[in-house]
């Protein structure tokens, strides 16, 4: 399932075809794919690039005549550049028509992903509300433990919580709380100050080392040119039997998705 690291790694990869191509139509090939607001008017292609941003796992494409789009990954879609398209692809749910014949289509085998498009006017009728963006300073120990007071629920519940903190899913969740050394089923109030230091730095940090490596390949993630992400390399207990210390794994259900932890190097 696409993360922050994920998406910022398509987001990357899509802005400079869209910097130089503009969009002539967006088709849908499955119903629900591609959500039009209603008050659209008729025909308003073309569409040039203003920006591209991402917030949490969304990206957002905002076009200088006044349109917007959010596109939603969710759990196994995925943008391909095409330069030369050609039939519509098994798992083709919509379709970016860019300028000389090229594309970028919008795969997608589960169909949980969604694609909008509005008046930017519009976009807080769209966006969710979400928490803060853990790469900004705005996700710092103080932040994190205002969130965290009181709270019984799991310390990797409330981190996985898009409205807490946007961005963040299962394979970061467990590789940071393996780096701060604190188990995924703790209460969250009961994390410690030092602890809530270590989470803040390691969530920053493997969410940067991720990006770097264009995300992590599990299941079928992939970038905008259809390659694979190289961070599986690097992950130490989501999935693995052992720590990188020779201690084994253990895997438990926490909000009915799989924690990896260790329980000697977590407490
Ligand atoms: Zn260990």
């Amino acid at each position: 399932m696409p993360e922050l690291p994920e998406v910022q790694s398509v987001l990357d990869g899509v802005l400079p075809i869209l910097q130089t191509k503009r969009v002539l139509g967006l088709k849908s090939y499955y119903p629900g794919t591609l959500i039009l607001d209603p008050h659209l008017a008729e025909d308003i292609f073309p569409l040039s690039l203003k920006k591209a941003w991402r917030r949490g796992k969304y990206m957002i494409f905002d076009f200088n005549e006044g349109y917007s789009s959010i596109v939603h990954l969710r759990m196994t879609g995925k943008l391909v550049y095409e330069p030369q398209p050609e039939d519509i692809h098994k798992h083709e749910r919509a379709r970016f028509e860019l300028e000389d014949g090229e594309a970028i289509r919008f795969i997608d085998p589960r169909t949980f992903g969604k694609i909008w498009l509005f008046k930017s006017e519009n976009l807080d009728n769209y966006l969710p509300k979400l928490g803060v963006e853990p790469l900004e300073e705005e996700l710092n120990s103080k932040y994190l433990t205002q969130v965290l007071k009181g709270r019984k629920a799991p310390i990797k519940n409330l981190l996985l919580d898009q409205r807490l903190i946007a961005g963040l899913g299962n394979i970061y969740v467990c590789e940071l709380l393996y780096r701060s050394g604190v188990r995924p089923d703790r209460s969250g109030g009961k994390v410690n100050l030092s602890e809530i230091k270590r989470i803040v730095k390691d969530t920053k940090e493997v969410l940067e080392e991720a990006i770097v490596a264009g995300g992590t390949s599990i299941s079928d993630y992939r970038n905008v040119d259809d390659k694979s992400g190289k961070f599986q390399r690097f992950l130490r207990v989501y999935q693995k039997k052992e720590c990188p210390r020779g201690h084994d794994i253990e895997n438990i259900r926490l909000a009915g998705r799989s924690s990896f932890f260790c329980p000697k190097c977590q407490k």
